[in-house]
């Protein structure tokens, strides 16, 4: 696999951000089956999904409830194995991994934003961000990095409010800069907006859309709002576990 260093210049930090070529996908499903065991009756949640990704790709996801989105989320972010087909990201075989490999991936590659934030309300909003880097270091912390994230978000004067002084909009920015902090190769979220009033939703997105572009990071998103939807640079759907690039 080839990658080269791209060293982007942020408010005066430097990111060393591994970035593929672009004839090299960051993230590519090849086949990929999946079903749960619901009483004696499997369910089919993933049938014959080809999916091929690059860096910086803002993707967005739509369908109808129960048609796999959460499922095809899940084995983005290396929380559940498929059944059958390959699963490659940044270069490796996902789907062969074992949980402690999964794990480490995580840990170290993935970042998550949740419909309901998901932020703990015992920490403030500093140590909220802080998390991921204590996860993937367990000790170590970089207060420079959650500074230019907090920044970055427009936040960083709110650093020690606690998660219930803030306004939902608020929230979700702390989420992304959590979800950002350990500078993930990708960034899921689960309905984003969906918490959000139009215009705070917009802000996420362009918050989102901005992370794609500054880091190179792919992002992923589900979204039931088709104008949400539109943003995105590639558009697909997914309806009874069969995934279609909605070519636009
Ligand atoms: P969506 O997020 O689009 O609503 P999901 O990925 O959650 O869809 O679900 C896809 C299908 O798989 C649905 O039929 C759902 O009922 C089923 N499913 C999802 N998770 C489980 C589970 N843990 N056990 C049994 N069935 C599940
Ligand atoms: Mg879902």
């Amino acid at each position: 696999m080839f990658a080269e260093a791209l060293r982007v210049i942020l408010d005066g930090t430097v990111f060393q951000i591994s970035c593929q070529l672009m004839t090299t996908p960051i993230i590519q499903f090849i086949d990929v089956y999946k079903s749960y065991q619901s009483g004696s009756q499997p369910v089919t949640a993933l049938e014959a999904v080809n999916l091929s990704l690059d860096a910086g790709d803002f993707v967005t996801i739509m369908g109808p409830s129960g048609g796999g989105k959460t499922t095809l989320l899940n084995l983005l972010a290396g929380l559940d194995l498929p059944d059958k087909g390959k699963i490659i990201l940044n270069g490796r075989k996902v789907s062969d991994f074992s949980d402690h490999e999964l794990t480490l991936l995580r840990r170290n590659e993935i970042g998550f934003v949740f419909q309901f934030f998901n932020l703990m309300p015992t920490l403030t909003v500093m140590e909220n961000v802080e998390l991921p880097l204590l996860l993937a270091h367990s000790s170590r912390t970089d207060s420079e990095r959650i500074k230019t994230l907090l920044d970055y978000v427009g936040l960083w004067h709110r650093a020690n409010s606690f998660p219930a002084e803030l306004s939902g909009g608020e929230m979700q920015r702390v989420a992304i800069a959590r979800a950002l902090v350990h500078q993930p190769v990708i960034l899921l979220a689960d309905e984003p907006t969906g918490n959000l009033d139009s215009e705070n939703g917009l802000k996420i997105i362009g918050l989102m859309r901005k992370a794609a572009t500054d880091f190179k990071t792919t992002v992923v998103m589900v979204t039931h709002n088709p104008q949400v939807a539109a943003i995105g640079n590639r558009h697909f759907e997914i309806r009874d576990g069969k995934l279609t690039d909605q070519i636009t």
